[in-house]
């Protein structure tokens, strides 16, 4: 069975996410959308909250999962029999990241295949911490995070 793992931090999903995830669902059996739980950062949102907004927005989707996990992302991965990790690219500093992190991982975990995806164009400009700027600007994220799970953002005042 063909896994991949779609690591991030959600904090929170945003339809860029969900880009990826959809697009990557006819290249593996199965997609195990995780969050990575780090207590040394302080997130914007609550782990649970960041769970269940993952939940409900692929929840009509039978192949992708939500996880959680503590600890090395590979070591999680292959705990649980995945091969590949699954990553989006944004733009060229996205690029140098990735390929710093894919590095490491193949490093830790060398049958471990990373497989990127680029961003749609429509999306490709979204990320969590661009939801967290408009939501402290007291202005709707709508469009941005997934319908499915914009009742659970925190209320604009
Ligand atoms: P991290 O906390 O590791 O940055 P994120 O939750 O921000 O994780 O994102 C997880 C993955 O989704 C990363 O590979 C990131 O590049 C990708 N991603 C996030 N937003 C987009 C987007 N709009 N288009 C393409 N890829 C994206």
């Amino acid at each position: 069975m063909r896994k991949a793992i779609f690591p991030g931090s959600f904090d929170p999903v945003t339809v860029g996410h969900v880009d990826i995830v959809t697009r990557a669902i006819p290249l593996f059996d199965e997609i195990v959308v995780a969050v990575g739980i780090n207590r040394s950062k302080k997130s914007f949102l609550p782990m649970e909250t960041r769970l269940e907004m993952l939940e409900r927005t692929f929840e009509d989707y039978p192949n992708v999962r939500v996880a959680s996990y503590e600890g090395v992302t590979v070591d999680f991965a292959q705990a649980q029999g995945i091969g590949f990790m699954l990553r989006g690219l944004r733009n060229a500093q996205d690029l140098d990241y990735e390929n710093y992190v894919a590095q490491i991982n193949k490093f830790l975990a060398a049958e471990m295949e990373t497989v990127f995806l680029i961003g749609s164009p429509d999306v490709s400009h979204i990320s969590s911490s661009m939801v967290r700027e408009i939501v402290a600007c007291k202005r709707s994220v709508e469009g941005l995070v997934p319908d499915a799970a914009l009742q659970l953002m925190p209320p604009l005042d």
